[in-house]
């Protein structure tokens, strides 16, 4: 015995020495290795660090006793200040991570130092072509390649050790559509899978595989149907191709884009996808008002090496209120009366918490984690949500509870076995939604129709509030077993970041208003925070690196929120700036001062306007300029809040709208519009700019 023991600790210490003395190969990862990710903690290997995606990391240096010492180790700003959405890998101390604009970067874990950075170059004017910004979600590393996914629907695989590109491949079926890819790519057997976004502009979902080393097409999983008159690819779309009518899809896309979430379980092998809203969201355009519309807004298993469907859950039948259930999945095993199951759970945006048996699609149990009223349960015995007659729109314009960027979004929960708590990133929401009594137009490229009108938001400072105080943050700490919150924590704001989960008993959430927190996982218990300068929307990770243990946050404000509804976003009063921040035990390293949100109103032009003019210039201004600049000129604080144009400004204001920023995303509106639009428009923004002036006046400001 003490003899093996010996012999064991020798080769151990053998071991150790050989591993110090040649350091390994960039990336150097395989199926094998993430499947034994536990064994090696320090590292985060793939998306949700392990196939299961629990974001739970074993590590517990840090914990609920000392993290109140967490102090800032290093930090590193990106390019572009845009909205940050990745969870970087780590492995063997090097960090994989990416900004806004597909850029990657590889830093030391250690220290941040650069080592190398890949920009895919993805030309500016595609900034119009995504629904939410230009954010990047991550990469994916596989025998010493890194994967991005870029904006423009590219699948780029470098060389992990210096950046440069090692092949490249065309992920977009049609180049006439709207298709973005924002979302992380994963890798199973040696596949690189990754999917697409666009169902607002008109597209058709799917996922496609792809060998890592060679960048060939292994396979490609539609998650709607095609032409009717043509045969269905495969029997996954015979089955879907039941549940639409008629043949208007066609044209609109149809939609289900597989845009974020996937999970593996290697002993079923099986694959699971999550799939987005219709296209166009009205059902009555989409599919005559009839059948369930397969397979959007539900969880898709498929075989990884083929990518045959195996089963289907849909959360939203017939969904027509941007209901995505692209939401994060996460696998587990729990006791459920006594008996484990093999579970997937899914809080997607309708507000209902599911968990299913991942074996077979069955659903277990669902509950809604925050107020809702588009449904009053789901039917176990069926598994479909009853639906609420109140927001049906087809009939008359209705306010619908959760809105379209839902209870909860893309930042991702975390699970903690030990706690058997899903830590979930919610938020509550309204939108009041009517149909389009007749189709405007057929959505086309860079053009959004969804066959439905959001009813504007009002100018008056107040209404604006009151609207804006129905939309709130909330960590929710969900027991997925008794389906009810164990505790909360409230947020002023919604759009608050993803979270992590580690054995220090700790979770980690970042904040809409520009924090780095830390709660006691079994109580809720705020133990730290930290000021990281801008919204904090990514889920952080942790790792290891010469025996001390990180925290990383990827910082940056952007996204949807504040694009789609800048006004609404605005009472977290943060600018977009984009850094990775990463903190340790002791550390004493001090953030620059973050970036100032516009002071005071430059010298005003005057408004020369009548007000019916003003009236149509507003409804232009919400029309072009507004997803970006923000409805009513409020905007969320990541693209120029145009009320603050400077005398400077305004003299380049005509070219700016005819294209000269194009290459930084600024569209060219000079085709559609002419330059007494282009006036009146400014008219709009001066006009907004004085409104503000009085605001400030009576607020006592300057
Ligand atoms: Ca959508």
């Amino acid at each position: 015995m003490t003899l093996t023991r010996t012999i064991l600790s020798l080769s151990l210490a053998t071991l150790c020495t050989a591993a110090a003395a040649t350091p390994k190969a960039p990336a150097d990862v395989d199926g094998a290795r993430i499947r034994a990710a536990d064994q090696e903690p320090g590292n985060w290997m793939s998306h949700g660090r392990t196939y299961d995606e629990q974001r739970h990391s074993p590590l517990a240096r840090i914990d609920a006793g000392n993290v109140g010492r967490l102090g800032l180790a290093w930090t590193v700003k990106l390019d572009v200040d845009r909205g940050v959405e990745a969870t970087p890998i780590v492995v063997d101390g090097v960090m994989y991570t990416t900004g806004a604009w597909s850029i990657v970067y590889a830093l030391d874990a250690r220290t941040g130092k650069r080592l190398w950075t890949f920009d895919p170059k993805v030309p500016g004017e595609n900034l119009g072509q995504g629904c939410c910004d230009t954010v990047n979600r991550g990469v994916a590393v596989w025998k010493g390649k890194v994967y991005v996914g870029s904006f423009d629907g590219r699948l780029i695989a470098l060389d992990a050790k210096t950046g440069k590109v090692a092949w490249s491949v065309d992920t977009i079926l049609d180049r006439k559509k709207s298709y973005t890819v924002t979302g992380a790519p994963r890798i199973v057997k040696g596949k690189v899978l990754i999917g697409n976004g666009g169902a607002e502009f008109g597209v058709r979902g799917y996922i496609t595989a792809y060998d890592a080393e060679t960048g060939k097409q292994a396979w490609r999983f539609y998650t709607v149907p095609g032409d009717p008159a043509l045969p269905p690819e495969d029997k996954a779309m015979e089955i879907a191709l039941k549940t639409w009518s008629g043949n208007n899809w066609v044209k609109w896309g149809g939609g289900g884009t597989v845009w974020d979430s996937m999970a593996y379980d290697p002993e079923l092998d099986l694959l699971y996808i999550g799939t987005g809203n219709g296209s166009p969201w009205n059902h009555q355009f989409r599919s005559e008002g009839k059948g369930d519309n397969l397979f959007l807004s539900s969880i898709v298993a498929l075989r990884p090496d083929t990518g045959e469907y195996v089963w289907h859950y849909q959360t939203t039948p017939s969904d027509m209120w941007d209901y995505t259930a692209t939401q994060h999945i996460v696998l587990a095993d729990i006791a459920i009366d006594g008996a484990p199951r093999k579970v997937l759970m899914q809080a997607p945006k309708n507000g209902f918490f599911y968990v299913l048996d991942r074996t077979n699609g069955k659903l277990l149990s669902a509950k809604n984690f925050v107020p809702i009223n588009w449904a009053t349960h789901v039917d176990l015995a069926t598994g479909r949500p009853v639906v609420s007659a109140d927001v049906n729109y087809l009939t008359g314009p209705k306010v619908v509870i959760p809105s379209f960027l839902g209870a909860h979004n893309w930042q991702p929960m975390s699970f903690n076995p030990k706690t058997g708590l899903v830590y979930l990133p919610a938020q509550e929401s309204v939108a009041g939604l009517e149909a389009q009594k007749q189709p405007l137009f057929i959505p086309h490229k860079s053009v959004v129709n969804l066959g439905v009108e959001v009813p504007d938001l009002p100018e008056d400072p107040k209404v604006e509030a009151e609207i804006r105080s129905a939309w709130k943050g909330r960590l929710i700490a969900w027991d997925p077993v008794k389906q009810a919150p164990a505790w909360t924590q409230e947020y002023t704001a919604p759009w608050n970041g993803g979270t992590l989960s580690t054995a220090g008993n700790l979770v980690f959430q970042g904040t809409a208003d520009g924090r780095a927190v830390a709660y006691a996982a079994d109580t809720g218990k705020k133990l730290w925070d930290a000021r990281v300068n801008s919204g904090a929307m990514a889920a952080p990770v942790t790792y290891e690196v010469g025996g001390e243990q990180y925290v990383t946050f990827m910082v940056g404000w952007g996204g949807a929120f504040p694009g789609v509804a800048g006004p609404l976003s605005h009472s977290t009063r943060v600018q977009a700036e984009a850094r990775v921040v990463t903190f340790k035990l002791g550390a004493r390293g001090k953030l620059p001062p973050p970036k100032q949100a516009p002071q005071g109103l430059p010298p005003l032009r005057e408004v020369t306007a009548s007000a019916d003019q003003l009236k149509t210039a507003r409804t232009m201004f919400n029309g072009f300029c507004g997803s970006c600049h923000g409805l009513n000129a409020v905007s969320g604080s990541v693209y120029p809040d145009l009320r603050y144009m400077t005398p400077k400004k305004h003299e380049q204001y005509v070219a700016v709208v005819s294209g000269s920023r194009l290459n930084r995303g600024m569209p060219n509106f000079a085709s559609v519009l002419k330059p007494e639009d282009m006036e009146l428009i400014r008219q709009y923004i001066v006009k907004r700019a004085h409104d503000l002036k009085g605001q400030l006046a009576q607020a006592g400001g300057k």
